[in-house]
Parts: structure tokens; sequence; C-alpha cells
């Protein structure tokens, strides 16, 4: 394999942070031509000093820390020509331009901003579509499915997703609806940003995996079912028109879902990752989604199920409310009802493009703060 230039989003955050130490083993085949940031100077002067990318920037940075600054930055890192794959590994919404800006220019996104796809599916296929680009998913689920459907993609039946269930999958829901933010952000089998740490416990963020499935393999909303799997070993089944069924096992790491969005549809060989191991494994168990604890998660898939521009509005809801909630102004359980009550407000229309998108999703914002009495 020729050497391919990456450009890594959101590099300072925790699957930038992953991709680096895959990259550290790789040396030979990919080449760090560019680092974003959000507003973490000193962590992307670390990166910058070791890898000397072509290109820096801080998206959300104030121009005193000698990095290029704004929101541009991104777009500016993925259309580069010395890049051959973005990875996005930006949190929430603000991946979106960057995801459609560099599959219109041709690269590989390797995305592990779910939130891209969740708010305009369409139109990322559309980008993909006009600039021959192409997304390849980061997220483990989607990863372990397009790593078992290999050529026999037309020949899918139905996707089934694992969910660890979160810190609160044996909680009784009075208990779940005071939980604190350190018992929030403490997931029992993966080590995350807190946005989806938080995602992970009130399970919004199986829905969004959900909707990210449905636009990723073109399957209809009742061909893909969730079921929770505590030990997080086995990411995803597909099941094929006869019966069959394939599915992918692993202890948890993002470093190898990260590797192979780099190398699919071959792969490379590389003795950091752990090696899988039944024994130590254990005993594998398997469970349906609690409807009482995990509001979120239903809500979403009915976001996604509606369609158009009703999964944007659900992406915005949860983002102001996990942001809420992460500030210490907000119960747990209010994230789902604050979802909820925006969600009841919309009326979906078509996402047509990507303006009607922005609207649907700063409208949900507004809506959504209203509820929480935060000023816009
Ligand atoms: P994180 O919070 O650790 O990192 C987010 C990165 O984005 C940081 O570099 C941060 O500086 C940057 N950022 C934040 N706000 C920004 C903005 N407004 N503009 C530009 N950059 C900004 O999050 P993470 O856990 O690494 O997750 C990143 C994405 O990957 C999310 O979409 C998440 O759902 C997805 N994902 C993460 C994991 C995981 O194991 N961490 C697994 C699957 C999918
Ligand atoms: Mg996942």
């Amino acid at each position: 394999m020729a050497q391919r230039g990456v450009a890594i989003l959101g590099s300072t955050g925790s699957i930038g942070e992953s991709a680096l130490a895959v990259l550290r083993r790789q040396r030979d085949h990919f080449t760090v031509v560019a680092l974003t940031g959000g507003r973490n100077a000193e962590r992307l002067s670390a990166q910058v000093a070791e890898w000397k990318p072509a290109f820096a920037g801080l998206a959300e940075g104030n121009g005193r820390e000698g990095f290029p600054v704004g929101p541009e930055v991104l777009v500016e890192a993925a259309t580069r020509s010395d890049v051959d794959i973005v990875l996005n590994a930006v949190v929430g919404a603000a991946g979106l331009d960057a995801t459609l800006a560099a599959l219109r220019a041709g690269k590989r996104v390797a995305l592990a901003n779910k939130e891209s796809l969740v708010m305009a599916g369409e139109l990322v296929a559309e980008a993909a579509r006009e600039g021959g680009g192409e997304v390849v998913p980061v997220d483990s689920e989607h990863s372990a499915v397009l790593q078992c459907v290999g050529a026999q993609g037309r020949e899918l039946a139905r996707l089934i997703i694992t969910a660890s269930g979160g810190p609160f999958r044996t909680w009784d829901p009075a208990r779940v609806a005071e939980a604190t933010v350190d018992q929030a952000l403490h997931h029992p089998t993966w080590k995350m940003g807190s946005k989806i740490t938080v995602d992970s416990a009130t399970m919004a963020n199986k829905a969004l995996e959900v909707i990210e499935a449905h636009f990723l393999f073109g399957l209809p909303y009742d061909r893909l079912d969730v079921v929770v799997h505590p030990q997080s070993i086995v990411h995803a089944f597909a099941e094929f028109w006869d019966g069959s069924v394939i599915a992918q096992v692993g202890f948890p790491t993002m470093e190898l879902p990260i590797l192979y969005a780099l190398t699919h549809p071959t792969r490379l060989p590389d003795q950091g990752i752990r090696r899988y191991d039944p024994v130590a494994a254990g005993s594998l168990t398997f469970e349906p989604v609690r409807s009482d604890v995990f509001r979120a998660f239903h809500l979403g898939v009915e976001a996604g199920r509606a369609g158009g521009t009703a999964p944007a509005v659900f992406n915005a809801a949860n983002e102001e409310a996990v942001a809420a909630f992460l500030a210490g102004g907000l119960r747990f359980g209010r994230i789902s009802e604050v979802i909820d009550a925006v969600l009841s407000q919309h009326v979906p229309g078509p996402a047509r493009d990507v303006e009607t998108v922005r609207a649907a999703d700063r409208w949900a914002r507004v809506e959504a703060r209203s509820l929480l009495g935060i000023p816009c």
C-alpha cells in the first residue's frame, strides 16, 4: 500500500488520540498531514511537535495560541490535496460541514462523527456520489457490520447491533432519574469523551447508531435491531437472506475499528491490538433494551423512522440537554423529557439541503434552551 495522507479532525479527543496511537505503529503506510482540535491548544501543540503535520488548527481557539482558528479549519484540513483519508473524530453537529466537504473533494471519510450521518444521511450520500468520496464507519458496531458483510451487502436481511447498556442497565427507573454526572460518566466497558458517555447512559447513543446503520447499510428500521450485551465482546450480528448469521467479536477497543476504517477493504498486521481469547472473555449474555429506563433510545429510533428533519432535531435536542446535564444544571431524568418535548413540537419536513438541516438544528436548540431556561 502506498503511503496515504491522513487528516484527523478532533485529534485532541478520545478517538483522535486512539487514532494517533494506531498511526504510531503504522508509519510505513500513513502520514499525518493535518490535525485539528477544539480549544485544547496545549494538547494540539504536543501533537504537532510529535507529528509535524503540514496543517494544524483550532476550531474553537481565540487566536492567541499560534494556530489558525475558527470552524473553517475543519474544512480546510479535510479538503487539502495531500489528504487521502479524513478521520472525522469531532463530537456533535460541528462535524457535519467537514464530512460533506471531504466527500465532495473525493476523500475517504473514516467517520466517528456519527452525528453527521444522523443529521443529514441523504445529503452525506449525495456528497459522496457527487465528489467520488466514501464513508467508512469508525463506530465499532458499524465497523463490525462492514466486516461481517464483505461483498454480500445485497443479501443482507437484518442487523442486530449490540449495546453495553451503560452504567444504569440494572438500576430502577426512579434511581436512574436522579443519577449524578459522575455516575453517568462511569461507563462499564468503554473509555470515551463525555458527550458520548452520557449518550451511552441514556442509550440515545444507540438510537444515533440505529439511524447511522440505516443510512450506511440501506436497511429499513424494522430490519435494524438492538440487543443489550454487557460484556461488549460481540459488536454486531449480520443476518443474511438464508438465515445465516455472522458476528464480529473482540475485546472492546476503538483502535481496531479505527485501523480498519483506514485500511478497508484490506487489512494490515498490527501487534498493538489485544488478541481475542474466548476463555478470558468468559460468558457472553444478551438481554432486551428496557423501555422503562431508556426512553431516549425509543425517541431517537422514532425520529429515525419519521425521517426528514426529525433525526437532526433529535440530535440537537439531545446535544443541548446533555450539555446542560454535564454543566450540572439538569437532572439526568430530564434529558429524555426535553428531547420528547422538542420532538413533539416538530413537524418533520424533507431534509432537502444543508440549510434546511441547519435550520431544524437551530430551531431544536432554541426550543430545548427555552425548556431548560438557558438564554439563547
Ligand atoms: P471527545 O470529546 O473526546 O473529542 C472530541 C474532539 O472534537 C476533541 O478533539 C475536541 O476538541 C473536538 N471538538 C469539540 N467541539 C468541537 C467543535 N465545536 N468544533 C471542532 N472540534 C470540536 O469525543 P470522542 O469520544 O473522541 O468522540 C468523537 C466522536 O466519535 C463522537 O461523534 C462520538 O460519538 C464518536 N465515537 C466515539 C467513540 C469513543 O470510543 N470515544 C466510539 C464511537 C464513536
Ligand atoms: Mg458505537
